[in-house]
């Protein structure tokens, strides 16, 4: 499918123009960042992987009603997608501590909490993405008190939909980010999850072992990425058994 101008690149991903008026063709790159794009590397096979493992939530989530932009996927690396207007929040729901809040609060990473958390950074690369609270995003007009309340039960109920479904495959969901976007019907708003859900924006950690499988790998060092991403998409069912690798072999002389 031919796809038209470039709209953005981002870290990630670049969007391009569909090929219908209101729709993107999100494409995933194999570019890692982390602590703000201060590391970066590019990992063998990472865009595919996350192409399809975020087809995967998003499909799974539209059949339990919760409204995502996904439309379908097209190839290796691209989705078409709903074009929306993004809302400039980094919405972040938290089943045990780990990354920023484990540091602001001296706790150990994996302290279960008593209830989800969830919490809103304010998407701005120059600024850091700094957590604002509620009433900043009242004052400031990033989005409405009811998209706010929205805004939470849709949060909620995909913490409760990849808790369910990792904990299936023996995966712990510590954390995870979503992005939300509106997209308008004639005069009617409406609020879908946007962006990607993979393991770059979630915390996954083996239940048995602790072992990481999660854009933590490639933040502290802890091994190969893709081998982490490849395990998550095996166990999902979402990577054939017997398909060909997608990182290129190695060559061994
Ligand atoms: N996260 C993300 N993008 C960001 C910031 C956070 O996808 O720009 C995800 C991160 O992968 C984790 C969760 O949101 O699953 C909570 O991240 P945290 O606030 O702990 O930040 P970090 O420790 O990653 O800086």
């Amino acid at each position: 499918m031919a796809r038209g101008k470039k709209i953005y690149e981002g870290k990630a991903k670049v969007l391009y123009e569909g090929p219908e008026p209101g729709t993107i063709v999100q494409y995933f790159k194999d570019d890692a960042t982390a602590f703000n794009a201060e590391k970066k590397d590019v990992i063998d096979g990472k865009g595919v992987l996350n192409n399809r493992l975020s087809e995967f939530f998003m499909l799974g989530l539209g059949q339990i009603g919760v409204p995502t932009h996904f439309l379908k996927r097209l190839n290796m690396r691209e989705q078409l997608v709903r074009s929306c207007e993004i809302i400039p929040l980094e919405v972040i729901v938290r089943n045990f501590a780990a990354g920023s809040m484990a540091k602001r609060l001296g706790l150990e990473e994996g302290t279960q909490l008593s209830r989800p958390v969830v919490e809103y950074s304010y998407k701005d690369d120059a600024l850091g993405d700094p957590l604002v609270p509620e009433e900043y995003i009242a004052a400031f007009g990033w989005a409405s008190p009811q998209d706010m309340e929205d805004i939470l039960s849709i949060a909620l109920r995909v913490n409760d939909f990849l808790s369910g479904v990792m904990y299936g495959v023996g995966i712990k969901l510590i954390d995870f980010k979503i992005e939300i976007g509106r997209v308008y019907d004639g005069d009617f708003q409406r609020l879908v999850v946007a962006d990607e859900i993979s393991p770059d924006s979630c915390r996954l950690w083996d239940i048995e072992t602790g072992r990481k499988l999660d854009k933590d790998v490639f933040r502290r060092d802890l091994g190969n990425l893709t081998d982490a991403y490849s395990e998550v998409a095996r166990r999902l069912g979402v990577l054939p058994k017997n398909a060909t690798p997608i990182t290129k072999p190695t060559l061994i002389n």
